[in-house]
């Protein structure tokens, strides 16, 4: 099936489309963290990891409520772009001999996905203000914050001290 197949007329459809996107996509999110989790070494890398696998637990069912409240049961929808991002990651996590570099590899990895996500909850929340449903809106807003916020620990991290010891 096409990614906009027929059944996409409005801006509401396409609202909920990508609604049931983001939901498979955090819910491949929860069951590829463990992984990730097991393969890193850096004490820090892995405890941030272990409070996002929470926080993502949290996603999911703040996305179900966005499902509540517009009526709708919880669906996911395939998402090819979540699929080939965690394939990449445990791709090239199996091909890094060298564990510093390794976690080097991980964060670099868990940043294509939190930037994945803050694309698709930005996106989200302006369709959920432009529709009127504020209600949604700030749901949404408040994962996109976590996310963001994700993605800048792991920066620091990176920066600090992961990339130094996987280049030295
Ligand atoms: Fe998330
Ligand atoms: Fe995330």
């Amino acid at each position: 099936m096409g990614i906009f197949g027929k059944d996409i007329k409005r801006m509401e459809d396409l609202f909920l489309h990508t609604l049931q996107d983001i939901y498979y996509a955090e819910n491949q999110i929860v069951k590829a963290l463990p992984d990730m989790i097991e393969k890193s070494t850096n004490r820090d890398l892995t405890a941030g990891f272990k409070k996002h696998l929470e926080e993502t637990e949290t996603h999911v069912s703040r996305l179900e409520q966005v499902f509540k409240l517009l009526g709708r049961q919880p669906k996911g929808v395939e998402c090819p772009a979540i699929d080939g991002i965690i394939k990449e990651a445990s791709e090239i996590a199996g091909d890094v001999a060298d564990k510093e570099v390794l976690d080097a590899a991980l964060i670099g990895a868990a940043q294509a996905v939190e930037h994945y996500e803050i694309a698709r909850y930005g996106t989200l929340a302006a369709w959920a203000r432009q529709l009127e449903r504020d209600d949604c809106a700030t749901i949404l807003h408040r994962t996109l914050e976590e996310e963001k916020a994700t993605d800048e620990k792991l920066s620091r991290l990176a920066e600090r001290k992961i990339n130094v010891k996987a280049a030295s």
